[in-house]
């Protein structure tokens, strides 16, 4: 039986695996796709401290690097479905029927894109409308895009694709971005992008791909028909919290109540990073997170002797 398994391999994963090797505790990172989390599809990082501007995918390599260089064991394409309370610590299910028994659980899984849910959104994903504009954005040179949202990631998305779109338009639905203040300037000093305020989309249309987008203006009703080859949603994330929020309490959101130290309401299972309820969701608070659990992940041990 280990002591730990950390589910999931993003900031708050990965600081959580430094931590539980300096503690020389026996575990594992599982991981359902690749390692990294999140990060691996940022562009711009500008704000952890030490590294003044760095790619997430290189900031999640180095996370990693670490980890692993301090004995972490990081297993890829394990899917979690299911756990259960045995004698002194819990049973995982994997797909697959494999199962691997442990004394606690550090659910690290982070947060996925929010979807609209217009019509036209889903039947058009991937053939014009993204979730990513670091990953898909170089598809679009030259051409006239839309980001969604006023927060951090709309507007760095619309800061990025402004280097090779002809024009980005910035739709959000109130008329004040939430965005940090170094963004929203850099932003406005941006002679292809254009804001359209108070509005929401509608519905995206499009034969194959996408053509236009369909807005309201929440304040006076109008819609307008607004001609763009790509749309790039970025409305906020939604919980990754595995399907468990009727066995782990979890907020209204499905976000995983609890605080500093990590502990949820399940004695033995703790949640890190951007999965658990918090005000700030940045990388360096993810990693701070998985320092705190582990530290209290060591108590809890101490105390089960
Ligand atoms: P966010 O801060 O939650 O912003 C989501 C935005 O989408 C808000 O402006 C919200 O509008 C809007 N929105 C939500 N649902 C909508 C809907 N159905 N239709 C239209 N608009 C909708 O999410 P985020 O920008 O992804 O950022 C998530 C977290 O990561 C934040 O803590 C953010 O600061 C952080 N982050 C930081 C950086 C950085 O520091 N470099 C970069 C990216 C993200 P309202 O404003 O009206 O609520």
């Amino acid at each position: 039986m280990y002591d730990l398994v950390i589910i999931g391999s993003g900031p708050a994963g990965m600081a959580a695996a430094v931590y539980a090797a300096r503690a020389e505790l026996d575990f594992i990172v599982v991981e359902k796709d690749i390692s990294g989390g999140q990060i691996l599809e940022t562009s711009d990082i500008d704000n952890y401290p030490g590294y003044q501007n760095i790619s997430g995918f290189d900031l999640a390599e180095k996370f990693r690097a670490h980890a692993e260089a301090c004995g972490t064991e990081i297993i890829e394409g394990m899917k979690i479905e299911d756990f259960k309370q045995i004698e002194g610590g819990f049973e995982l299910l994997f797909d697959g029927a494999k199962t691997i028994e442990t004394k606690t659980i550090l659910i690290a899984t982070g947060a996925n894109p929010r979807k609209l849910g217009c019509p036209g959104e889903e039947e058009l994903a991937g053939a014009g409308v993204s979730y990513c504009a670091t990953c898909d954005g170089a598809f679009f040179k030259g051409r006239e895009t839309m980001v969604v949202g006023g927060g951090n990631t709309a507007v760095e998305d619309a800061i990025f694709l402004a280097r090779f779109c002809s024009k980005v338009t910035l739709v959000h639905r109130r008329d004040s971005l939430r965005a940090s203040k170094n963004l929203v300037t850099k932003l406005q000093s941006l002679p292809n992008v254009t804001i359209i305020w108070d509005s929401v989309v509608e519905k995206i249309n499009g034969e194959g791909r996408v053509s236009s987008v369909v807005l309201k203006n929440v304040k006076t009703g109008e819609t307008t028909d607004y001609p763009v080859n790509g749309v790039f949603v970025a409305v906020g994330t939604k919980p990754n919290n595995l399907g468990w929020s009727g066995k782990i309490p979890c907020d209204e959101s499905g976000y995983f109540i609890a605080g500093e130290t990590g502990e949820t309401q399940i004695p033995g299972i703790f949640a890190a990073g951007d999965v658990r309820t918090k005000n700030l969701r940045q990388i360096i608070t993810a990693a701070a997170d998985g320092a705190n659990a582990v530290y209290r992940i060591e108590q809890y041990l101490a105390e089960m002797r």
